[in-house]
């Protein structure tokens, strides 16, 4: 049974791509941690040591329609040195495309304004 890899939808037999997403369909079979991936298809986007920026471009995304996801090591009290303050942006993997743009986007607005 074909499955689409983006949306996860099946499908009969004979259709190839995916009327919802254009993605090429591939087999279920071919696909054998398939559930695994959906839950897990989150991609890192963006990182920054400033929580508030990561924070801010979360808002931007969200008011964008994406889903977005804010990973902050400070969470954890890790009592290890180093580089665990680094802020993780993360997004759907279908969403990452429109993510990068609208980062782009927040962060060319943001450098025009501190310009000034
Ligand atoms: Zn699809």
């Amino acid at each position: 049974m074909p499955v689409c890899p983006n949306c996860g939808y099946e499908y009969v037999e004979g259709i190839t791509m995916c009327p919802d997403c254009n993605t090429q369909l591939v087999e279920f079979e071919d696909l054998p941690k398939f559930e695994e991936l959906s839950e897990k298809d989150w991609v890192l986007v963006y990182t920054s040591g400033n929580e508030f920026e990561v924070e801010m471009l979360k808002d931007v995304l969200e008011s964008a329609g994406l889903e977005a996801s804010v990973l902050s090591q400070k969470d954890h009290n890790f009592p290890a040195p180093g580089d665990l303050s680094v802020v993780k942006l993360m997004v759907r993997k279908r969403d990452v495309e429109a993510a990068l743009n609208y980062i782009q986007e927040a962060k060319q607005n943001q450098d025009d304004t501190s310009d000034e």
